[in-house]
């Protein structure tokens, strides 16, 4: 981008947090014709950090805050909020339910795909049912591409649903890679990326703060943070390479070099020159890294949302030397929020908080209907989620009711339990008003074997747990932001109840495609220049 006319130069540093306006500036002129779509996605990026932090935004998010329809207050509105459902979502418009990712553990491991290169667990799509905007934009144009690129595996794989596009993470030994579902080789342009080892030279670097301490109100050392180890600043990288670039995604450095390996893709791809319009998937993880060891009220979380501002705005910057800002869509949302550290919150506001445990529960009762013959298989339970395969009851003559009623009551009588829901219910209920009935039936495909529920009360997390958790119903969780920047989109702070389900319909309505599914999500008219009144 050239030097505007006419600013002096004392207030070019300024520039970024000026909102970027179409050139359109008489109202009269059709909007550009979009060249290229570009969605982030900041794992665990809570719905109040944009406001909390804002004040000394100076880069990227300053520059979305300013110049792009800002919806604080959406919310992803299912229950298992984790990474894997996250970002099977915004690019789809459509609720786990119908997208069939359903949690983390049944996400994208995949024996049948390894690593090109090994480095990490072998990974695919294979569970993920459906299109997305990527599949949409190539039924109008079979020209339209995709580079999605993340350090985990489901952050590049998901927002691409099964498209046998582009998708590169980090491996544990510093490169990108992919697996075999995409692609036999490596790509030159991503071996030569990996050839520069950028990942090893950040051994022996330090994780400083960015501002003085007195611009950060939270305290520093904290026992609980971290695991008890390392909980104040600086954060040293280990001197050994190979292990700074094993441990880089604790670390701000890694959403760097993330948006590096983009850039470089963006490039080397020639996406967004034609001749249709593409998308540029990324997802940026080093939030949740640090969000989950030391708290989202921690001094290291509030520097790394500093670091990841600026890190945008140089993206940015960059971006639009690259490619005509007035043809680039942004969207920008997030996986998942982060429930406090119990201890913290308690602490903090005097109001219960901690941890349950229903194992004990569980396996009692398994216990006793594998003693009556039924198969082991046959009932399992994980993080707030009964499993049961009702056709092993019946073949073994043990009445599967009985074990599921004597479960609940002993879930219903365990303290920091709210509700205990069984999945068959939970339809014929009201889901307007119920929004916990509401958030799980977002959340189960009809065909997955879940017969019962458990949501925790707010602020209690399933336990023995040594980080900050997520994957509740619950807001601290559930309520991510979502910004739409860009020619089409009308700036401004919107206080609509926006879901994340509605980004991929938002954004095809001003590709002019339509989804070609029916899709949970609804366009978000209000954010649109020429959407009219909603
Ligand atoms: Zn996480």
């Amino acid at each position: 981008m050239t030097r505007p006319i006419g600013i002096p130069r004392a207030l070019l540093p300024l520039l970024p947090l000026l909102p970027l306006l179409p050139q359109a500036a008489g109202g009269q002129a059709p909007p550009p014709r979009p060249t290229l779509v570009v969605f982030i996605t900041v794992d665990q990026l809570r719905g109040d950090y944009l406001d909390r932090f804002g004040a000394q935004f100076t880069g990227g998010l300053a520059r979305l805050k300013t110049g792009g329809a800002v919806f604080a207050n959406a919310s992803l509105d299912y229950a298992i909020t984790e990474t894997a459902p996250g970002h099977a979502t915004g690019m789809s418009g459509r609720f786990p339910r119908s997208t069939g990712i359903f949690s983390n553990s049944l996400g994208v491991y995949d024996p049948q795909a390894p690593l090109i290169g090994g480095g990490g667990p072998p990974a695919s799509p294979f569970r993920f049912r459906g299109g997305t905007l990527i599949d949409w934009m190539r039924s109008r144009n079979p020209l339209s591409r995709a580079l999605s690129v993340s350090r985990k595996d489901r952050g590049a794989i998901l927002p691409l649903g099964r498209a046998q596009q582009q998708a590169y993470w980090y491996a544990s030994d510093g490169r990108f890679t992919t697996s075999t579902y995409y692609a036999d080789t490596l790509p030159a342009w991503v071996r030569q990326f990996n050839a520069r080892r950028l990942a090893h030279q950040y051994a022996g670097r330090s994780w400083t703060l960015l501002l003085p301490a007195s611009a950060y109100p939270e305290p520093d050392s904290v026992a609980i943070e971290n695991r008890g180890q390392g909980i104040a600043f600086p954060h040293a990288a280990p001197a050994d390479s190979a292990l700074a670039a094993r441990v880089l995604p604790n670390y701000p450095w890694m959403d760097q070099l993330t948006l590096d390996f983009a850039l470089d893709g963006l490039q080397q791809l020639n996406l967004g020159q034609g001749p249709a319009v593409d998308l540029l998937a990324i997802s940026l993880s080093t939030t949740d890294a640090v969000g989950h060891a030391f708290g989202p009220d921690s001094r290291e979380l509030h520097d790394q949302i500093l670091r990841l501002d600026r890190m945008l705005g140089g993206f940015f910057d960059r971006l639009f030397q690259l490619r005509d800002s007035a043809g680039v869509l942004v969207a920008l949302t997030a996986d998942h929020g982060v429930t406090p550290f119990p201890e913290v919150y308690s602490a903090r506001t005097g109001r219960p908080a901690g941890e349950v445990d229903l194992s004990g529960a569980a396996a009692t009762v398994r216990a006793r209907v594998l003693a009556r013959g039924v198969d082991s298989s046959a009932w399992m339970w994980e993080d707030g989620v009964l499993w049961m395969d009702r056709g092993a009851f019946g073949r073994a003559g043990v009445s599967a009711d009985f074990a599921v009623r004597e479960f609940i009551t002993a879930a219903r009588e365990t303290p920091g339990v709210l509700r205990v829901d069984q999945v068959r219910t939970l339809t014929p209920r009201d889901t307007v008003r119920d929004w916990v009935v509401r958030r799980w039936h977002h959340m189960i495909p009809p065909d997955l074997p879940v017969e019962a529920v458990v949501t925790l009360k707010e602020h209690y997390v399933w336990g023995p747990a040594s980080y900050a958790m997520h994957g509740s119903p619950h807001d601290d969780d559930a309520r991510v932001p979502i910004v739409l920047y860009g020619a089409p989109f009308r700036p401004g702070l919107y206080r609509d109840d926006a879901r994340v389900v509605d980004i991929a319909p938002t954004l095809a309505a001003v590709l002019g495609i339509v989804p070609t599914e029916r899709v949970d999500g609804r366009v978000l008219r209000a954010a649109l220049r020429s959407g009219g009144t909603n």
